[in-house]
């Protein structure tokens, strides 16, 4: 059964005769049909708080139970839009019988934090659904294809289920010398963290290899750790499993501990994220930059051969915005590059639609698809189409294929899909990125 998709309109009831007497003046004032206009109104007994127990119980689960329903929460929530979501209709499902630990609800939220941002009761959502995926990762009950990523992040250290050992197969179309620090450990400046989807999926190879291309054109000291990284799993935190994630933590701490670099620099929102804010709670402290920060510190060193001359749109990626307040660099880059004309899509920054791969979502679009009128991507494509753009321009390894697809499933092919790292790159090399 659907979980949402098309909206019900509200139940409206008319008084179709209604005086309303002042009590001061005695006047009278007539209210008849549709001047008494009113939703219908709710049953508000039909409610229990026993559900919440077992939620609260949970060390994150907590602040579910804080909600009163206030409802800022549902419009600004992405999966709403495309369904019947946000955490006030989550606390409404438990109060009315819902178990949350078994439903499919439980795998909907993407984590995106807008919720959270409005909240005046500070429900976190971003808390709480890792929290009861935690017991149902345990119990069982979660979806397959989510077990299967979790499976094969256990086996090889990554979502995708790759080689380890073609970590750095992509550095071949580089380009230029990518040093791997098993290779040559020499103290370095920059730790290029390449994270999954940079190092395994075409387009973000692509991607991987343009970014390696600027920094060498920028004399960047920096390195890769090759066969020897694994993911930093924090999408995997979120989806419920915390206990893969430390076990993961534990063993890129060792193998950071091995070299000498100043800094880590990656282009995946999660990893950032989990590096600024899970790492330090565990003792493990790095300077960790997202790669957009990186190349914004050296854009007045960049230099342009050649011109992108196209209408251009920026998603906020949650992780990046959101989450860790990065708004800016991504910005600055694209309005550096020669003949950008950056147009903005009504949602963005702080109250940035979602690409929907965030907490886990990038491995359930099958199993939300049942549950949704579309998909957050596709939704979001149309929003980057109708601004009028030729290039979607993304700073997150998860977008590229997912907004990708969303172009085609929408009709929107005319709609190139391009890492701020190949814009750069094609402007510096004077390339046309029509071709
Ligand atoms: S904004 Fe917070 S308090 Fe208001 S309905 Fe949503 S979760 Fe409840
Ligand atoms: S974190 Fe995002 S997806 Fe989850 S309930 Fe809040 S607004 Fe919706």
């Amino acid at each position: 059964m659907p979980i949402g998709g098309s909206k019900q309109p509200p139940v409206i009831t008319e008084l179709e005769e209604a005086i309303v007497v002042s009590q001061l003046s005695g006047r009278e004032w007539d209210v008849s049909g549709s001047t008494s206009r009113m939703l219908g109104s709710r049953v508000l007994t039909d409610y229990s708080s026993a559900g919440f127990a077992k939620i609260a119980a949970l060390e994150g689960g907590e602040s579910l139970e804080f909600c009163y329903g206030c409802g800022k929460c549902v419009p600004v929530c992405p999966v709403d839009l495309v369904s019947e979501y946000g955490p006030r209709k989550i606390h409404r499902g438990v109060q009315t019988g819902l178990d949350l630990f078994r439903a499919d609800e439980l795998w909907m939220c993407t984590t995106c934090g807008n919720c959270l941002r409005v909240c005046p009761k500070q429900v976190n959502m971003i808390e709480v659904m890792p929290a009861v995926r935690e017991v149902a990762m345990a119990d069982g009950t979660i979806p397959e294809e989510l077990q299967q990523v979790m499976e094969k992040t256990f086996r090889y250290g990554n979502a995708l289920g790759e080689n380890p050992r073609r970590r750095h197969a992509w550095t071949r179309g580089a380009d230029v010398e990518v040093r791997v620090l098993a290779n040559d450990p020499r103290p370095v400046d920059v730790l290029f963290y390449v994270e999954d989807y940079w190092s395994y999926h075409p387009r973000g190879q692509q991607a991987a290899q343009a970014f390696a291309r600027i920094l060498a054109s920028l004399d960047v000291d920096f390195a890769i750790l090759g066969a020897e990284e694994k993911t930093l799993g924090d999408s995997q935190r979120l989806a419920g499993e915390k206990g893969l994630f430390e076990a993961l933590m534990e063993e890129v701490v060792e193998v950071l501990s091995k070299y000498q670099f100043k800094r880590i620099v990656t282009p995946d929102p999660h990893g950032f994220n989990a590096l600024r804010k899970v790492y330090p709670k565990h003792g493990h402290n790095f300077e960790a930059l997202h790669y957009s920060q990186l190349l914004a510190s050296m854009v007045d060193r960049m230099e342009f051969q050649g011109r992108l001359d196209a209408k251009v749109t920026f998603h906020d990626p949650c992780y990046l915005g959101r989450h860790n307040g990065e708004y800016e660099a991504p910005r600055k880059l694209l309005e550096a590059i020669p003949g950008v004309d950056l147009l903005e899509m009504g949602r963005c920054r702080e109250n940035s639609y979602c690409c929907g791969g965030g907490g886990g979502g990038m491995w359930l679009d099958g199993f939300n698809s049942n549950h949704v009128s579309e998909r957050l991507s596709e939704r979001r494509v149309r929003e980057a189409a109708d601004t009028g753009a030729d290039i979607l321009a993304v700073a997150c390894p998860y977008e590229v294929s997912r907004f990708e697809d969303a172009a085609k499933s929408t009709g929107n092919e005319h709609l190139r899909v391009m890492d701020i790292a190949e814009m750069l790159d094609i402007a510096m090399r004077a390339q046309d990125w029509r071709s």
